[in-house]
């Protein structure tokens, strides 16, 4: 995630009066007899609250299935190649959380779409396309995972943030806009704040990411997964003319921050 999302959603929450740390490690709780649990940070400060909630991440839930019988390890995600099927077999396909590739409903029923194309094109002998983007591979998976957040603001990413797109040795150059500046944003909301980013590969001249952040902004992503699924060249997204006064006007202050490719 971008990491002005969280940022924002910060800002957010310390309004609504949440005390927000970061950057501090709990070392001790303690429960009294009142039922209030206080919890000692290791900066020597405190915090007493009703109830604690540890958030740790998520573990692969493939212990009971008996995967041993089939040579695999039980408690492990399954590995998968891009058309489901379990690495090592070829019968067994993982869709969804246990494969481990992008934890969200969305994408589990997408991996399941094409999992069922390469099995019945399996059964039936028929040609399996398995270059990205073919019909038997979640290729989204790995370039264009949509997904919201829904806090107040939102966030809304898909693609590539900026830092993960250095780190696969792409040449990305990103730009960043005041979703609030937008027109559309004050017909959304009188103060509206918010702020969207685009990341574009220099080389191909396509967006490999955005995110935007901001009252309701999921319901603009999907442009944004067409622009990345359908590596639409920049130059043509300036073609793509939002409709005023909308906050798709974003895409129109992105380019403008951006500039047109000479
Ligand atoms: C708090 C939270 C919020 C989330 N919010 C979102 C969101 O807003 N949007 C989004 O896209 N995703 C969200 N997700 C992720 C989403 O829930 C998962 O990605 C999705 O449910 C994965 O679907 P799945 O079918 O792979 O697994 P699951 O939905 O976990 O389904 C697996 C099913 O298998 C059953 N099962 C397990 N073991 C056995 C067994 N041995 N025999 C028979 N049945 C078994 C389980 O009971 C379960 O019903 C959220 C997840 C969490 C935890």
């Amino acid at each position: 995630m971008e990491p002005f999302a969280g940022e924002l959603v910060t800002d957010a929450l310390r309004e609504l009066g949440v005390d927000v740390r970061t950057g501090v490690n709990p070392t001790r709780v303690d429960r009294d007899e009142h039922g209030l649990v206080t919890t000692t940070l290791d900066d020597g400060t405190t915090v007493v609250t009703s109830e604690v909630l540890a958030a740790t991440g998520r573990s692969a839930h493939t212990k009971d299935l008996g995967l041993e019988t089939v040579g695999l390890t039980p408690g492990d995600w399954l590995q998968v190649d891009d058309t489901m099927l379990v690495q090592g077999t070829d019968w067994l396909y993982a869709v969804g959380d246990a494969n481990h590739r992008a934890l969200l409903t969305h994408q589990g029923k997408y991996q399941a779409r094409a999992a069922g194309e390469a099995i019945a094109a399996r059964h039936q002998g028929s040609p399996l396309h398995t270059e990205p983007w073919g019909a038997h591979v979640a290729t989204a998976d790995h370039a264009a995972v949509p997904q919201v957040t829904f806090t107040d603001p939102e966030v809304a990413s898909v693609g590539l943030t900026e830092a993960k797109a250095r780190e696969q040795g792409l040449n990305v150059r990103a730009v960043e806009y005041e979703l609030g500046n937008v027109a559309g944003a004050s017909l959304q909301a009188d103060g509206y704040t918010g702020r969207a980013k685009m990341v574009v590969d220099e080389d191909r001249g396509v967006v490999v990411g955005v995110t935007f952040v901001g009252q309701d902004v999921a319901e603009m992503l999907h442009a944004a997964t067409i622009a990345v699924v359908g590596e639409v060249p920049v130059d043509r997204l300036w073609h793509a003319v939002p409709a005023y006064p909308t906050m798709n006007e974003i895409w129109l202050r992105l380019l403008e921050t951006y500039g047109r490719p000479e």
